[in-house]
């Protein structure tokens, strides 16, 4: 039997427990779903759009219309929905990048940014390519205790700050993610300190977890991933922008070429996958939400401490637990692994992962490679050793592999 009777009693414990707390996942999924069809119906999205295109692709009338679609449900004015985005960081790299030049000031209002984009600005030393090599210049606003120290942003937001970032997700931190009231407090705090200043939010993880968007609460642009919450699960790879005209379109310039902007770029990919991917996403994040509250759950009722509480509300649809020592964050991942339907025999080892500065350990077995909607987990090899588990395309999947997780850390422990 692959799960000992003390596991499938806690499971059994769990899943009764997080009942009540499904309620207003499911209630939100159906909000989000509703809104995602509003807007294909007002879009009018059709076969015709799933084609792809080679060359220049001009007139893409599919990838026009993803655009369209984006800005719709995100509220915002335009959008820039690609395949040739790399990843998160590129997108997000190409906000910044398209919009700040020599002089200008960063501010970020979320402390110490995600390790990828501590790379892109030049946080340590003005690494090549960085925004710092480039002249533009970088502050922050450390938080206190896990929130945005709100009474102190009017002291950092200076002549020259040209945009802040609000990071909405965690990271490879122990804070909470800002919730959509959150994004609006301090937007509309930095827009009363200076009208002009531009904010700016990495919604990595945050696509579809609440009613609203941060681009519906204040913020001026944001960036994120497909290959998490609005891909769906189904989206090949990719990167979108939306918010301000203006803003989208300098970005459009740092993605392509000045006076090219958005209207070429080939839909390499079948657009189909980018549409279905949307369409699936509200529902996919609530399956996500509900295996990181029933990891929460589990774990807790082993003694690690995990953040969010089972019982908290959600800003994104990370749980991190803390394990406390290198061999049960590498015995956790190791049992997601084996339950995933990708590389389910292999055995991860953490390794030095581009744009990161400790070693990483990854149990992906994804079928898009490193897409962390789906079920997967990872953490840096430094104490005090959290888990970060995200995704999960059904929650039935995501019940499987952290039974699994969770047998392989009492393994080590010799308690079954
Ligand atoms: C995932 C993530 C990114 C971007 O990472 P990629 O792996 O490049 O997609 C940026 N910020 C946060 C908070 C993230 O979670």
């Amino acid at each position: 039997m692959s799960f000992s009777k003390k596991i499938t009693d806690l499971k059994r414990e769990v899943l009764k427990e997080s009942e009540p707390l499904f309620a207003h996942i499911e209630d939100v999924a159906e909000a989000n779903t509703l809104k995602v069809l509003d807007a294909m119906r007002e879009c009018r999205v059709s076969d015709a759009h799933f084609n792809t295109t080679t060359g220049y692709a001009y007139d893409d009338i599919g990838r026009g219309k993803l655009e369209e679609l984006y800005a719709k449900i995100f509220g915002a004015e335009r959008a820039l929905v690609r395949t040739q985005f790399v990843s998160g960081t590129h997108a997000l790299a190409t906000v910044l990048f398209g919009i700040l030049r020599p002089g200008d000031e960063l501010v970020s209002l979320t402390g110490k940014p995600y390790d990828t984009m501590q790379t892109v600005i030049g946080y340590d030393n003005p690494s090549p390519g960085s925004l710092k090599e480039f002249g533009v210049l970088y502050n922050e606003l450390p938080m206190v205790a896990g929130k945005v120290d709100m009474a102190h942003i009017k002291d950092v937001i200076t002549d020259k700050t040209k945009m802040v970032e609000i990071q909405r997700s965690r990271g490879y931190s122990m804070r909470s993610p800002l919730s959509i009231e959150d994004i609006r407090a301090i937007t509309t705090e930095v827009h009363r300190i200076k009208p002009d200043c531009i904010c700016f939010v990495d919604n990595c993880y945050g696509e579809f977890v609440d009613y609203e968007e941060p681009t519906q609460a204040g913020a001026d642009i944001m960036a994120g991933s497909l290959i998490k919450n609005p891909g769906g699960g189904i989206a090949p790879t990719g990167g979108y922008i939306v918010g301000r005209d203006d803003l989208v379109e300098l970005a459009s310039y740092r993605l392509t070429a000045p006076g090219m902007g958005d209207e070429l770029g080939a839909s390499l990919a079948n657009n189909r996958l980018l549409f279905q991917g949307l369409f699936l996403a509200p529902h996919v994040v609530s399956q996500a939400i509900k295996g990181a509250i029933f990891a929460a759950g589990m774990f807790a009722k082993l003694g690690y401490k995990t953040l969010p509480l089972p019982t908290e509300v959600r800003g994104d649809i990370i749980q991190a637990i803390e394990l406390g020592s290198a061999d049960k964050l590498i015995a956790f991942c190791g049992g997601i692994q084996k339950y995933s339907p990708v590389d389910s025999f292999a055995a991860p080892e953490p390794w030095d992962m581009p744009g990161y500065a400790d070693k990483i350990i990854m149990a992906a077995g994804t079928f898009v490679q490193g897409a962390s909607i789906e079920f997967s987990a990872d953490g840096p090899l430094r104490a005090p050793y959290n888990v970060y588990l995200q995704g999960g395309l059904t929650f039935e999947h995501a019940i499987i592999g952290i039974m699994g997780a969770a047998q392989a850390v009492l393994d080590l422990d010799g308690t079954k």
